[in-house]
């Protein structure tokens, strides 16, 4: 299974909830490892919902991840991906 881009994105706040199974966790590891835009996302999707935690708001706010898909389009026209 090869998962690109746009995969990682629909699964991250599945993957950071831990509610993955264990080959595609495995294969969005393989990914970061590789990826810098990946990766950055994956840290600021992180620190926002460690944010999120402190301030015990477990709800994402709504359009989030609408914004967080086109800050994502934005990070690919100018970002090179390929490899
Ligand atoms: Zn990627």
């Amino acid at each position: 299974m090869k998962i690109d881009c746009k995969h990682v994105w629909d699964y991250i706040s599945a993957y950071i909830d831990g509610d993955v199974d264990h080959a595609l966790r495995a294969e969005i590891d393989r990914h970061l490892e590789h990826c810098e835009i990946c990766s950055a996302v994956m840290d600021s999707t992180r620190n926002v919902v460690v944010l999120m935690a402190d301030e015990r708001v477990f709800e994402i706010p709504g359009g989030y991840s609408e914004r967080l898909h086109h800050r994502l389009d934005a990070l690919l026209l100018t970002g090179d991906s390929s490899g």
